[in-house]
């Protein structure tokens, strides 16, 4: 689906809880009943055990960054995508908003952020916690 100029996820049967849980306020990311592991985006076995036995279950919305890169060409100037590890385990690769690149850096604390698309999509994006917060972590261990 092409919505503006970004491409966003198709809500399907599968995905349905998922891309609409923002709603909530929290993100629901699929787990394995069988082997407890995280599947992102959904799928319909396992993609650690292959079991079918799956559920989508909340998770927090805090996390770290580990990776990040510019989303290439001109009409996606400014845009970043980054991976980020969510304290409960599943790795996800969201975009990240209201930053400034300079500031980001691996293990930099994010939350999720919810972007209302349409009824049908929540979209979730990384958002950089406080700054302010960050550092004084920073100095806290030093
Ligand atoms: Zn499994």
């Amino acid at each position: 689906m092409v919505h503006g100029r970004r491409v966003l996820p198709e809500s399907t049967e599968l995905t349905a809880a998922h891309w609409t849980s923002g709603a909530s306020g929290r993100l629901l990311v699929q787990r394995c009943l069988q082997c407890r592991r995280w599947s992102f985006p959904p799928v319909p076995n396992c993609r650690h055990c292959w079991s079918g036995r799956l559920e989508f279950e909340p998770v927090g919305g805090k996390g770290a960054l580990t990776s990040w890169a510019g989303v290439p060409g001109p009409r996606t100037a400014g845009r970043l995508v980054g991976i980020v590890d969510l304290v409960e385990g599943p790795r996800l690769m969201l975009g990240v908003v209201e930053c400034d690149p300079d500031d980001l850096r691996v293990g930099a604390p994010v939350r999720l952020v919810f972007e209302n698309v349409d009824d049908r999509i929540w979209l979730p994006l990384a958002e950089l916690e406080e700054s302010d917060l960050f550092e004084d972590r920073i100095e806290a261990v030093s």
